[in-house]
């Protein structure tokens, strides 16, 4: 099934208005099995929407329309279909009296204009909206569809979920399309490519391999006659994939590593302090982004000078000796940091952001340091030399050692 949107309105062309209609149509007909090929946008001008419908017709078999159902002289999108199936339009009496309901209920006359929201052509069938006064249409001829939506994307999308999804569902009873994104750190896409071996080659599901700032994602795609069938396949894969990456993976989907240790520290009463060098206050950023981060985030400092370092508690002869970009140094901080705070964690960052080296060390070189009072762990990292890339890969390697602890520690 090759389907298309079409969303109608000059608003779109003049770009007083983004086209959000079609983006979320478009996420929604994987999910039933359908292919879609062309997304077009086009204004309120009949011969030009009548030309637009006709290539779709000719091209598509499901056309799905927004936009240009109301009762206003400019929206034609049900003009434009009846003239390129060459079918008459009519006032149904049924849908009359809907939309003149519609205005009953708030106790005023419906304007002339409204009738042609109650017209049909012999082809359509109406779709309810209790939201608007505006049907929408389920045009059906020749083994093809057009769905017609109003606007309005409130509208839009309660008529898409409570009225076309079922319709459609048994419209094509086709495949299902499903994704998992499995999320991974610490590996490299070379290494993620070497592990996968032959899996990668697979067309069923397929598994696409993505660098992010958090990871290598790599994302699973299948096809399958029923969402039973296709959630079978993505659970059977994901399970190799485990097996594989094992401890490499620390989430799915939409998780996020901050969200993660956010709940972690929450469902187990812990609180953690940062002393943050070369992540300058990144990772107290990230930590307070995830709602209800008080409960556990007691604060963080920026030791930026080897000064502010000593003031909050590093013995001063231990950064002369080893320097402040050392093992020492970042166990020294998270544990000064903890005490400091009188939190049950204490977690830091210290390396050479660049663009220069620093202490002759270079850049990309960072020490992530971990204190629960028991132990006292440092992770040592080389990461890429870019300067900002080394601030949020130390951030985002900080938040993936705290995990670590939690997991084991905890
Ligand atoms: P109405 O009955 O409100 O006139 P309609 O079906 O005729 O609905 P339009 O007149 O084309 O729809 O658009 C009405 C409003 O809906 C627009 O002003 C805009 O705010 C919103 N809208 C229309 N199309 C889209 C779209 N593709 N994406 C986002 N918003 C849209
Ligand atoms: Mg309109």
């Amino acid at each position: 099934m090759k389907a298309e949107i079409v969303s109608i309105g000059t608003e779109l062309l003049l770009g007083q208005i983004t086209d959000t209609n079609a983006p979320y149509i478009a996420s929604q007909l994987p999910l039933l099995g359908i292919n879609l090929y062309w997304i077009s946008q086009v204004g309120d001008n009949q011969s030009r929407v009548v030309e637009v419908l006709q290539r779709a017709w000719n091209r598509s078999d499901i056309i799905v329309t927004t936009g240009g159902l109301g009762p206003t002289q400019d929206d034609i999108t049900r003009e434009s279909i009846a003239r390129m199936l060459n079918e008459e339009l009519k006032v149904d009496t049924a849908l009359e009296v809907e939309v003149r309901g519609f205005f009953a209920q708030r106790g005023v006359q419906m304007p002339l204009s409204n009738l042609k929201q109650a017209t049909l052509i012999p082809s359509a069938r109406a779709i309810i909206n209790p939201r608007g006064t505006a049907p929408g249409w389920w045009v059906q001829k020749n083994g093809k569809l057009i769905i017609a939506i109003p606007g309005p994307p409130a509208e839009m999308r309660r008529m898409w979920e409570k009225e076309v999804v079922n319709r459609l569902r048994e419209h094509v009873k086709g495949d299902v399309i499903l994704s998992r994104t499995i999320k991974t750190l610490g590996l490299s896409e070379a290494a993620v490519d070497e592990l996968l071996g032959p899996m990668l080659n697979d067309t069923n599901p397929t598994i696409g391999v993505y660098a992010k700032i958090d990871g290598i994602h790599l994302r699973m795609t299948v096809k399958a006659g029923s969402q039973k069938e296709a959630r079978a396949i993505l659970a059977a894969r994901e399970k190799e994939v485990r097996e594989l990456l094992k401890d490499k993976i620390w989430g799915t989907d939409d998780q996020n590593l901050e969200g993660l240790v956010g709940e972690m520290l929450t469902s187990r009463k812990l609180r953690i302090g940062v002393m943050e060098s070369c992540t300058g206050g990144l990772l107290a950023s990230i930590l307070t982004d995830v709602p209800g981060s008080s409960a556990y985030f007691t604060g963080g400092v920026i030791a930026y000078a080897n000064d502010v370092k000593v003031a909050w508690g590093v013995p001063e002869d231990l950064i002369a000796s080893h320097g402040a970009i050392s093992r020492e140094t970042a166990g020294a901080m998270a544990g000064a940091i903890r005490e400091r705070m009188g939190t049950d964690i204490g977690l830091s960052t210290t390396g050479v952001a660049g663009p220069d080296e620093l202490e002759g060390n270079p850049v990309g070189l960072v020490y992530i340091g971990l204190d629960n009072g028991k132990n006292n762990k440092v992770t040592r990292l080389n990461l890429p030399p870019r300067r900002p890339d080394v601030k949020i890969r130390a951030a985002v390697a900080a938040l993936f050692e705290l995990r670590k602890m939690l997991l084991n520690e905890y």
